[in-house]
């Protein structure tokens, strides 16, 4: 009898887990089966550029089905809930689906309903979020007739995918702004819950620089109560006030309810599992992986990248009842678009922090961390090609899984910063 595998989410880590694991695990003895709850795959870095008019929605979406292999059925339906008891997966449709192994890579998602007056009579009015299609497109329309005032950009909490675009948001809103005869009339904000510009503090301090010299506010410490919709503000638990003509907010990222309706989550409906394989740490037959776990480094498609890369041979290993021996380093490297035509790279570990130095070649780069190049910039934008052409259809990409300290330059100490 063949032997059942299925994988709950077909984006970036799901279809890069079924196009790889179709090839190493043998059609006679495995059945894969993966599920999605609509056939539109998003490029989901691309969303950033669509309010400035840089990519259209067209460009930024594909059928799923095109990048799920021969081999691999592809169910299109909402997941209702897992029976752990029973390795079953029951669909809203009423269908259910057996399985011996079961991959959960079902993502984050914006939850606006989670703020209070956040989906309230101003939203897609004059609050905005650019993490969906949706919001991204009607955000464009909103921009064309935003004429001066106090544009905020805000984060609710973290963690978010993608951690760094919103700071990419403000940078590139502020190069719009200048481009269109508009900066000198707009207060931009940046409201953060961080206590600076991210998360790391090397990358912190240079990306606060960056917001300082773009005179952009920063308001940090900022917990978000509610939006109040008749004062047009933001209202934090310490009962300070942002107000604002046009938010463009990241609401609070969450992971699938069905998560949490299986008693699989934590208090954010992230999977916890071991993060140096991505197993749960309740069930020997369900990993989790992508923006779907609970690992602790940044929720983003490199991450998604790298983590499969250890998965896969790890997953051979386990359903043949060998030690798993690869080990995921928390591997994450992000562009961060910087306006002007200009990017910076940022490129980390669970242990190490961004640093200076050049990326993927030491000493050559082309491309430069924590530093503003246009080939960074460039970088970022052949990346569509590749997430498309390469990357989704789990082709070899020549970047090694786990984190180089090769041609960085260590942290500067306080002795050696003064
Ligand atoms: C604006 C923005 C910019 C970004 N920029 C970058 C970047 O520059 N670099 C980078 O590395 N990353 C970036 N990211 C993050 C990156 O896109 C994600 O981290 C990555 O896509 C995560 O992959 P995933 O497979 O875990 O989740 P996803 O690709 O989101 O896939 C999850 C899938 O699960 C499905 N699903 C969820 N719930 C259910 C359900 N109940 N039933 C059925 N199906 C369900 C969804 O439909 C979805 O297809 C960005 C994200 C955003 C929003």
């Amino acid at each position: 009898m063949s032997r059942r595998l299925v994988v709950l989410g077909a984006g970036t880590a799901g279809t890069m887990i079924v196009n790889k694991l179709r090839r190493r695990l043998s059609r006679e003895e495995w059945e894969i089966t993966v599920v999605d709850q609509d056939d539109v795959h998003p490029y989901q870095p691309g969303l950033l550029f669509l309010p400035f008019g840089i990519y259209d929605a067209e460009q930024l979406s594909r059928p799923r089905h095109e990048f799920v292999p021969d081999g691999v059925e592809l169910v299109i339906a909402e997941i209702d809930r897992v029976d752990t008891a029973e390795d079953t997966v029951y669909l809203t449709d009423g269908r259910t689906l057996a399985y011996d192994y079961l991959v959960i890579a079902t993502g984050t998602s914006p939850r606006p309903d989670q703020t209070p007056g956040m989906l309230g009579s101003e939203w897609r009015r004059s609050v905005f979020d650019f993490y969906t299609l949706e919001g991204a497109t009607a955000l464009a329309q909103a921009l064309q007739g935003f004429d001066g005032g106090r544009l905020v950009v805000h984060v609710t909490d973290m963690p978010i995918k993608c951690p760094v675009a919103p700071l990419e948001f403000t940078f590139l809103a502020e190069a719009w702004l200048r481009e269109h005869h508009l900066r000198d009339r707009v207060e931009l904000v940046f409201v953060t819950p961080l206590p600076g510009a991210f998360t790391k503090p090397v990358a912190s301090a240079r990306l606060g620089g960056l917001l300082e010299e773009r005179k952009v506010l920063v308001e940090s410490d900022f917990l978000v109560e509610s939006i109040d919709n008749d004062r047009k503000c933001l209202v934090s638990y310490d009962e300070r006030e942002v107000p604002f003509d046009l938010l463009v907010t990241v609401p609070l990222n969450m992971g699938a309810d069905f998560v949490e309706r299986s008693g699989l989550g934590d208090e954010l409906n992230y999977v916890p599992v071991d993060k140096r394989t991505f197993l749960s740490t309740a069930h020997d037959n369900i990993f989790a992986i992508g923006d779907a776990s609970d690992i602790p480094t940044s929720k983003a498609g490199s991450v998604a990248h790298f983590s499969v890369e250890v998965f896969v041979d790890n997953f051979v290993d386990h359903v043949a009842g060998r030690a798993m021996v690869e080990w995921f380093d928390g591997h994450a490297n992000c562009f961060i678009e910087s306006g002007d035509k200009k990017a910076l790279l940022i490129d980390f570990n669970y242990d190490t922090e961004p640093l200076t130095g050049t990326y993927p070649v030491p000493y050559v780069g082309p491309l430069g961390l924590l530093k503003e190049t246009r080939a960074n910039h460039l970088g970022k934008l052949a990346f569509r090609w590749i997430y498309w052409n390469v990357l989704l259809p789990g082709r070899p990409i020549p970047l090694p899984a786990h984190m180089s300290m090769a041609g960085k330059h260590p942290a500067p100490t306080k002795e050696t910063s003064r």
